[in-house]
């Protein structure tokens, strides 16, 4: 490596472009040009301009010198990505089949790509409101992609990002710029403005006398912290515990030390009162959010890089923060899914937090009141070290669990569909009397899921993708949930022609209007994915919550995670059964993760909470574990299955996803990707077979899971399959996943 090439000698420098292209491109360093690993260069290549990642340099090359084109630009020189990031970059690529510059994209702020003033485009409403709003009426049968996109920009109430409109419609450019055209929207460009996420004040956390199991744990984690070895520890401390206490203790200690550290916790809790905790301690926090414009995320980053900040706190892609003597990462809630990435390269935040440790002889600290049953495995195999809070911290105490049997309920308790126990609704009455809060989960959005032809059990299904269509009566449509498409509801069944479709199940919406027409005198606020689309939302409905000007608060896993409100004295679990049968390994272990997490917003101040967990399934045992806050109950039975059917831990997973227009041919490349893997020893395939969710946007989907029993089958199952540019082609979409979070 020659770190500052003579000038008088042109180098040669090797470049990872940011494409599905597994191999790195020679170009030449001009006369008196600087480079080095780690810098970010300008390039041609078949005569387009890429950004890419110096990965390497070298004074000479086996190519013909006059077929290496040279490199165009070397942005901001001074600031060269660190070479432990580029070695982490390199196994984020071989652990997922991705190339080194996809995996160096990951680790790049968008501001260190693209350069200069950035002016984004934004959608607002051009033509007055109600003419827009009839237009969106109007577009409705003929133009629903164009009427969508109007809707949302009606709705969100402002310029809206461009971006954020197709994302949230699931539409192409067509549909806009028709609207623009037709004089509904019109396009503008908006400066970037800083978005800084300003800490809650009011939550400078007190610094509390520690616990004698907190103290213990903040001793072992300090105790590698200064030793600077490499070392992962599992935190499994129940909701309320004082984690974040913990965190904190360890983190003064990391900064003594004249280190700096990375704490992970999941995107919807980067709110302004967990920053605060951190903030309020700390004066040198780089916050790192996906509400940050690009120019502050690059700043950030700066600051990192400079050692002017030494604590990065941030969502999933903070795990790249560029920090100077790393000695620890915190990653919180280990067990979100949100970790993952669900796009290319779609590696793990927990997985790759664990190597950057290895990498930079940094501990690691993995914190969940509900660990993964891979980690909580690692964790008995000693791969990880366990620390254990058991009990609150502090005033709260774990709530007192009612679980009640929907099968013994009364037909008085289900009104208009809707099923309120008669505990639930005594113990509702009695909470909003004594002017407690209310919370109430459902994980299901709309009004119902499913709308019902009576007479032949058809349901309304999307004509794109295969699966049923939501019913959102406020809206008045049927909407499906994986392509954003949406119909009328149909007068009579598509099928036998009988009138009177039926509703059928509940969603958050339905679930509302129940609660208002039992309540009347309740102040009642829904949050899920419908209700929060106009800017700023969230925060508003929180804040009003905490204020007490809500007395219900009706929502999705939105509300499930984070939230700590003293006075929420019940939770209510309306059904605690959605997730259970999804056709998921996870899905026991999900549906206790969720049940624990709800159950763990209710009694976090001095009052006593309760939480009402309603069921049809009591006797299932993830229930009942979450009923009986048994987490290790629950591990204990759900181990044995993983075990019985070679799942996590005892197996990795890889996925293989093949979607095309036709279905032969999905099938098909699926069928000719297996063919190596056949007789590979300690792995198992199962399919190629249809996903369960069989076609989407049109796309039929079929899919393959490879169980590899041996890190070294692992291995041989990657080189065996390939890479996905090999087997993909222009009408067939391929997605390696290792480890996938969904295998829908
Ligand atoms: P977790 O992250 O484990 O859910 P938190 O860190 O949010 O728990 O702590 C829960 C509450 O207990 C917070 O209000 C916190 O200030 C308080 N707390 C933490 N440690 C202590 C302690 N040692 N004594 C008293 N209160 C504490
Ligand atoms: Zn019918
Ligand atoms: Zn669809």
């Amino acid at each position: 490596m020659v770190a500052d090439p003579d000038p008088a000698a042109p180098g040669y420098v090797q470049v990872a472009l940011n494409l599905p292209l597994r191999r790195e491109f020679t170009y030449a360093v001009p006369p008196g040009w600087r480079a080095v690993p780690g810098n970010r260069v300008r390039v041609t290549f078949h005569g387009r301009k890429l950004g890419g990642i110096v990965t390497a340099t070298a004074a000479t090359t086996d190519l013909p010198p006059a077929k290496v084109r040279p490199i165009e630009l070397v942005l901001d020189g001074d600031t060269a990505l660190p070479p432990a990031l580029l070695e982490l970059a390199r196994r984020m690529a071989a652990t997922y089949g991705c190339s080194l510059g996809e995996a160096l994209d990951a680790t790049l702020p968008a501001v260190a790509k693209r350069r200069g003033e950035r002016l984004v485009p934004h959608l607002e409403v051009k033509a007055p409101l109600d003419l827009a709003r009839q237009a969106v009426f109007e577009l409705e049968d003929k133009h629903q992609e164009r009427s969508r996109v109007l809707r949302t920009v009606l709705e969100f109430g402002g310029p809206m990002p461009l971006f954020d409109v197709r994302a949230r419609t699931n539409t192409s450019d067509s549909p806009w710029r028709t609207l623009c055209k037709h004089g509904l929207l019109r396009k503008v460009m908006i400066a970037e403005e800083l978005e800084e996420l300003v800490p809650a004040i009011e939550e400078a956390a007190l610094r509390h006398q520690l616990n004698e199991h907190q103290q213990r744990a903040v001793d072992t984690v300090a105790t590698m912290v200064t030793a600077g070895k490499h070392r992962t520890f599992l935190l499994h401390g129940v909701t309320g515990s004082g984690k974040t206490e913990v965190y904190l203790r360890v983190l003064e200690q990391v900064r003594a030390r004249g280190k700096s550290a990375i704490v992970l916790v999941p995107e919807i809790s980067l709110t302004p009162q967990t920053v605060g905790r951190f903030a309020s301690r700390f004066p040198d926090v780089a916050v790192l959010h996906s509400g940050l414009t690009d120019a502050a995320r690059g700043r950030q980053w700066q600051r990192l890089l400079q050692g002017k900040a030494r604590i990065a706190v941030g969502a999933r892609s903070a795990l790249f923060a560029p920090v100077q003597d790393l000695g620890l990462i915190v990653i919180d809630e280990e067990h979100e899914s949100s970790f993952k990435q669900d796009s290319t390269p779609r590696y793990h935040a927990r997985e790759m937090a664990i190597v950057r440790g290895e990498i930079e002889n940094a501990v690691v600290v993995l914190g969940s009141a509900t660990p993964t049953l891979e980690s909580i495995g690692k964790a008995r195999r000693g791969i990880y070290e366990l620390l254990t809070l058991p009990q609150r911290a502090g005033a709260g105490r774990l709530p007192k669990i009612v679980v009640q049997d929907l099968r013994a309920e009364p037909k008085e308790s289900r009104r208009a569909g809707v099923v309120l126990s008669r505990t639930l609704l005594v113990m509702m009455q009695e909470r909003l009397s004594a002017k407690d809060q209310v919370l109430l989960f459902l994980n299901r959005r709309g009004y119902s899921p499913v709308l019902l032809c009576p007479s032949c059990g058809e349901a309304v299904k999307c004509e794109s993708c295969s699966v049923s269509m939501t019913w959102h009566n406020r809206r008045g449509r049927l909407v499906c949930h994986w392509c954003c498409r949406e119909k009328r509801r149909p007068e009579t069944c598509a099928t036998c022609q009988s009138p009177g479709m039926h509703e059928l199940g509940v969603g958050t919406e339905r679930l509302e209007q129940a609660v208002k027409e039992r309540f009347p005198q309740a102040i009642v606020a829904r949050m899920d994915a419908d209700t929060m689309a106009e800017r700023g939302a969230h925060e508003r409905v929180l804040s009003a919550f905490r204020k007490r000007h809500i007395d219900v608060l009706i929502g999705t896993q939105m509300i499930a995670k984070g939230l700590d409100f003293p006075d929420v004295t019940l939770v209510g679990v309306v059904s605690a059964d959605t997730g259970l049968f999804v056709p998921d390994y996870r899905a026991a272990e999900r549906t206790f993760q969720l049940l624990h997490q709800v159950a763990g917003r209710a009694g976090r101040g001095e009052k006593a909470g309760t939480v009402v967990i309603q069921t049809f399934c009591p006797d299932n045992y993830a229930v009942a574990a979450a009923a009986n806050n048994d987490y290790d109950s629950f591990v204990q039975q759900e181990l044995g299955f993983r075990k019985l059917t070679g799942y996590p831990p005892f197996a990795r997973l890889l996925r293989v996803l093949a979607e095309a227009r036709s279905e032969t041919e999905a099938q098909g490349l699926l069928q000719k990707a297996v063919e190596p893997l056949r007789g590979l020893p300690d792995l198992e395939v199962l399919g190629p077979a249809p996903a369960v969710v069989a076609k989407v946007k049109d796309h039929w989907r079929w899919h393959m899971l490879v169980k590899c029993f041996q890190p070294a089958s692992f291995q041989r199952a990657m080189a065996a399959i390939g890479t996905v540019e090999d087997l993909g082609t222009r009408t067939c979409r391929i997605t390696l996943d290792v480890d996938p979070s969904s295998l829908m």
